[in-house]
C-alpha cells in the first residue's frame, strides 16, 4: 500500500495513463502547481509516443527518440511521483486503485489511495471485422505498432507489396501518406473509408483536396465501403470486392480500454458514470 499522505498536501490527485490528455495536465501542473495537492501519475512506461508525430516518424521526418515524450522528466518538473505500472482495478467505495507495478524486471501488486482520480488510458481500434490476416496491425497502442515495424518493413520489402489502411479519418489518411513515403512508389497503398470524407465534420471542407493529393501520390482511395473481413492475403469489402493486402493497418473507430472497470463503475456509451 502506498501512503500518499504528504506532510503538507490535503488531497491526492492520481492521473492514470500518461498519454496526450494527461501529459497536458502534468505540464499544466508543472507551470501552475495546485496548492495542497499531491500529484501521482501511473503509466506503464516512463516515456510515451506522441501520436501526432507518428506519421512524420513513419515517413522519416523524425527519429524514433524524437517521437517520445519523457514522462519521467515531466513528472519531476511537476513535482509528481511517477509509478510505472498498469491500472487493474478501481475500488470506488474505498477510493483505491490496484496497480500492477513494474519494479525493474519484476511485477508487483500495489494499492494507491486517491481523493481524485483521472482516467485517461486511451483507446484502441475495435474489432470491426473478423481477421485471419497474419500481418494485421491496429495503429494503437502505438508502442505495439512500433514493435511490429520491422515485420511490416519486411513484408513491404518486395516490389509491388501492398498495404491497406482501413479507416478514412484523419489518422488513416495521414498513415496512408506516411506509408507511401516510407515504402516508395513501387508499393501499392490503399486507403479504405466506410464513409465519404464529406461525412466527417473534421474533413469535409478539405475532402476534395485530400482526394486530389491521394491521387497525386498514387494512393488508391476507396470510399463508402466497409471492410467486412480480412482473409489471409486480402480484405473483403461490403460490395464483395477483394483488395490484395500484404499488410493491413487498422485506424478504425476507437473504443475505450475498460478491462479494469468493475460493475460499480461501468462505462456508459463510452463515458464513465
Ligand atoms: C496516427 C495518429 C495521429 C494522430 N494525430 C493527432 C494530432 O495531430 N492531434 C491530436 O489531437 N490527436 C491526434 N491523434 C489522436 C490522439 O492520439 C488521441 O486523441 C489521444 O492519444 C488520446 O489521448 P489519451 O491520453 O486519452 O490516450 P493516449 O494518448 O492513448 O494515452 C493513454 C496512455 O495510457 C496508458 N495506459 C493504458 N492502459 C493503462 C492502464 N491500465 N494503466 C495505466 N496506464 C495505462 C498508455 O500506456 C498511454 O500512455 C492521432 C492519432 C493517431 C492514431
Amino acid at each position: 500500500m502506498v501512503n500518499n499522505a504528504p506532510q503538507n498536501a490535503s488531497q491526492v490527485l492520481v492521473l492514470v495513463g500518461a498519454g496526450h490528455a494527461n501529459v497536458a495536465l502534468i505540464r499544466r501542473f508543472a507551470m501552475e502547481p495546485l496548492v495542497g495537492t499531491r500529484l501521482v501519475v501511473v503509466n506503464p512506461d516512463s516515456v510515451t509516443p506522441y501520436s501526432g508525430m507518428l506519421p512524420g516518424f513513419l515517413s522519416g521526418q523524425y527519429r524514433e527518440d524524437e517521437l517520445f515524450i519523457d514522462i519521467g522528466r515531466l513528472c519531476k518538473q511537476a513535482g509528481a511521483r511517477l509509478i510505472r505500472g498498469s491500472l487493474e482495478h478501481v475500488d470506488t467505495d474505498l477510493r483505491r486503485l490496484s496497480i500492477r507495478h513494474q519494479v525493474g524486471f519484476h511485477q508487483a501488486e500495489l494499492q494507491i489511495d486517491f481523493d481524485i482520480c483521472v482516467l485517461n488510458t486511451g483507446a484502441i481500434p475495435g474489432h470491426d471485422f473478423p481477421t485471419m490476416h497474419p500481418h494485421y496491425y491496429p495503429v494503437k497502442p502505438i508502442r505495439e505498432l512500433l514493435t511490429a515495424l520491422p515485420q511490416i518493413d519486411q513484408q513491404m520489402s518486395r516490389d509491388g507489396a501492398s498495404i491497406v489502411v482501413v479507416g478514412g479519418g484523419a489518422a488513416g489518411i495521414e498513415l496512408a501518406f506516411a506509408f507511401r513515403t516510407r515504402f516508395g512508389s513501387a508499393a501499392c497503398v490503399t486507403l479504405i473509408s466506410k464513409r465519404p470524407f464529406e461525412a466527417d465534420a473534421a474533413l469535409s471542407a478539405a475532402a476534395k483536396a485530400i482526394r486530389r493529393v491521394l491521387v497525386d501520390r498514387g494512393i488508391t482511395c476507396i470510399e463508402s465501403q466497409a471492410v467486412v473481413e480480412a482473409a489471409a492475403d486480402s480484405v473483403v469489402l461490403s460490395d464483395g470486392r477483394s483488395v490484395a493486402a500484404d499488410v493491413i493497418c487498422a485506424a478504425t473507430t476507437v473504443h475505450p480500454q475498460t478491462g479494469f472497470l468493475t460493475q460499480h463503475f461501468l462505462p456508459s456509451k463510452g463515458f464513465l458514470q
